[in-house]
């Protein structure tokens, strides 16, 4: 699982500060160092650590206000919520629309788990919410990618909607959507083209597919495994289509992680769901507070 190196780099930072009555200032310090190291070797972006150790510090050297808690458990709880914090501190929904249909914009690279995470997010709704989503397939420049998409629609038992890959992707989403009103479909989920990189091309065809679809949520789909990349991904998506929020996939893996961690804290941006595995209900609720108890182990 990822984390697992950072969990057991805090728990030893933690561990000098167990038993101690009282915290001397260099405890405290020694105690902060390893965590800021701890937090940096599992890729969290190096301004949001230094934010994220002057608050600890900062609330550290306040009054102890927690009553019932010794020093350790002081701190370790004031790491508890910085790290809550920092991932967004609220668990975040999707955003419905006063009438249907919810149109849900799926963006990201090529690669990050776009399609499949269309997929458990359309069979998430249909299983909870007795949801009639519709797939929009308007990745064109794959042929594989339409093909992808009606294989998890028949999966899921759910439509996909698709025009070949020889008409403009604009005007499948716009057919798309009509026939989503047509059918009574409360959720369209719209698949877009990803990339290897973000490129101007692929920015302004999402920005016209924006423009047409008027979309509920725009949510980029994130490999966790990448690292730094994975908050520039963001940054870039976020500034050309102003996302609504943030999944993260791949969490299964074996990875360091903590980079995707720091998406909200640069982008201001949400994390709604994480995945984790390849199957259709290997996707979670994003929950800023269990995820800093998993961390913190
Ligand atoms: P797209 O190019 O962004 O549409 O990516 P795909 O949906 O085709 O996914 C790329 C690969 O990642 C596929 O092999 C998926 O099964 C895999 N994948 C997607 N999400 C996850 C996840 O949460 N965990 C793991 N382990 N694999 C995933």
């Amino acid at each position: 699982m990822a984390f697992e190196g950072l969990t057991n780099k805090l728990q030893n930072a933690f561990r000098n500060l167990r038993g101690k009555g009282k915290i001397s200032e260099a405890d405290l310090r020694a105690t902060m160092r390893e965590i800021r190291l701890a937090l940096l070797d599992a890729d969290v972006n190096f301004s949001v650590v230094r934010d994220f150790v002057k608050k600890v510090q900062a609330k550290a050297n306040g009054e102890n206000v927690l009553e019932g808690l010794n020093p350790a458990q002081q701190i370790i709880k004031i790491v508890d919520d910085e790290l809550t914090q920092m991932m967004g501190e609220e668990t975040t929904s999707l955003i419905k629309a006063p009438k249907i249909p919810t149109i849900i914009m799926m963006v990201g690279l090529q690669g990050a788990g776009k399609t499949t995470t269309v997929g458990k997010l359309a069979n998430r709704l249909k299983n909870d919410d007795n949801a009639r989503p519709l797939l929009i397939a308007a990745d064109v420049y794959r042929p594989a990618a339409i093909e992808q998409l009606q294989q998890i629609g028949n999966q899921i038992n759910v439509p996909v909607f698709d025009e070949g890959t020889n008409v403009d992707p604009v005007k499948i989403v716009e057919d798309g959507l009509k026939q989503a009103k047509e059918n009574h479909n409360d959720y369209v989920f719209i698949d877009t083209a990803g990339r290897l990189q973000i490129d101007e091309k692929l920015m302004k065809e999402l920005q016209n597919i924006k423009e047409v679809a008027n979309p509920t949520d725009i949510l980029l789909v994130v490999d966790a495994m990448t690292g730094q990349n994975a908050v520039n991904t963001a940054e870039g998506f976020n500034d050309a289509l102003d996302l609504t929020g943030v999944i993260l996939t791949k969490l299964d893996g074996d990875t360091r992680g903590g980079a995707a961690l720091s998406i909200k804290a640069v982008t201001g941006k949400p994390i709604l769901y994480t995945g984790q595995g390849e199957k259709m209900n290997d996707l979670d609720v994003f929950h800023p507070d269990r995820m800093a108890s998993r961390i913190l182990g």
